[in-house]
């Protein structure tokens, strides 16, 4: 006999599980934005993995987000980042904040294990309802970190987290990219490391708000901050600038930690009264949009490697049959 529900009209039962599971994703947040940790780690899978969910996802929390104060730390590997961003959480944590820690890894784009060892030196707050630590790799997809890193972001604000730290390992051109992604962005450094150059050439200096000379007590951590102060001094500011502090720890006993969250503060305050940081959020969302059109427009033309349309006029081009512009007018329709 024959399945007289298969070709039912809307009402039947077919587009009644499509509703049910079009429904999922609002489901998802409502859960993460009551503290339910699974839904979260859920939402941030289906970015890393840029799920077709996302899509329905993120119409759901366009207007839930915007409320999170967002801290990036960029530095070299072993310059102390995680401890640094750990025992940010613990002062956060004791004054009630919810707080969610991104580590993004952009140098390992095929490791979701990179950042292993920052999870476990963090396990203390494991147990902890009002942290959410995440390791974020990009699982190699088109769009990268730099399409990845801004949603998870997102969705963790819209989550309802008051502060979002977000580690970058290393001092490259991504790395820089993603951290200068926050409102605030802490450069950090450990004396004898040679921080100071590796971080001018990756113009790390431009987006610096706050050095953190780290590890303050080892040998050379004077000469750390002397330098810093030194090439601070040859920039220019106007006087309704922020001029970047320069903070000394030593994180792994919590030294310091006080005076690195009031300047923090004190730089939020100057985002807030300068209309800085509504002209950052609006540079971040300006990145996110461009990086999902950008994707969207090389899967449209075929662009992936391999992609046939791209493949076939590559060939065409590369023996003179066409010219290139005529072959990059044909990809897009022009
Ligand atoms: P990251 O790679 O930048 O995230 O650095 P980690 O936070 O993993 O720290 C690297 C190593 O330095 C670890 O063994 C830490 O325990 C240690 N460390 C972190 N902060 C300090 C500090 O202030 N002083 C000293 N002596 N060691 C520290």
């Amino acid at each position: 006999m024959p399945d007289r529900r298969l070709p039912a009209p809307a009402g039947g039962s077919l587009p009644a599980v499509r509703r049910r599971e079009q429904a999922d994703p609002e489901a998802l947040v409502t859960r993460a934005r009551a503290g339910d940790p699974r839904a979260l780690a859920r939402l941030v899978s289906l970015v890393e993995n840029a799920s077709g969910e996302l899509r329905q996802v993120m119409k759901v929390i366009a207007p839930l987000a915007g409320g999170a104060r967002v801290i990036g730390l960029t530095g070299s590997p072993g310059v102390g980042k995680s401890t640094v961003t750990g025992a940010l959480v613990r002062s956060y944590r004791a004054e009630g904040l919810r707080v969610g820690v991104l580590a993004v890894d952009p140098t390992s784009p095929f490791s979701g294990g990179a950042l292993l060892g920052d999870r476990v030196r963090m396990q203390e707050h494991a147990t902890d309802d009002g942290v959410f630590i995440r390791s974020m790799a990009s699982r190699g997809h088109l769009g990268g970190l730099a399409w990845a890193t801004p949603q998870a972001l997102r969705v963790l604000d819209a989550a309802g987290f008051d502060v979002i730290l977000i580690e970058t390992v290393g001092v490259g051109q991504a790395e820089v990219q993603i951290a200068a992604t926050a409102d605030t962005t802490l450069v950090v450094a450990a004396p004898g490391m040679g921080d100071s150059v590796q971080a001018a050439k990756a113009g790390v200096l431009e987006i610096a708000d706050i050095f953190v000379v780290n590890k303050s007590d080892r040998p050379g951590a004077q000469d750390a901050v002397r330098d810093l102060r030194t090439m601070l001094a040859m920039a220019r500011y106007g006087p309704a600038d922020w001029k970047p502090p320069i903070v000394s720890t030593v994180a792994s006993a919590g030294d310091g930690i006080a005076d690195l969250a009031d300047a923090i503060g004190r730089h939020e305050s100057w985002l807030a009264e300068s209309g800085e940081r509504d002209r950052r959020r609006r540079a971040r969302a300006r990145e996110e949009v461009s990086a999902i059109a950008v994707t969207q427009l090389r899967e449209r033309l075929g662009g992936l490697p391999g992609g046939a349309r791209l493949e076939e006029l590559a060939d065409r081009v590369a023996v003179g049959d066409i010219d290139p512009y005529s072959a990059a007018d044909e990809l897009i329709g022009g």
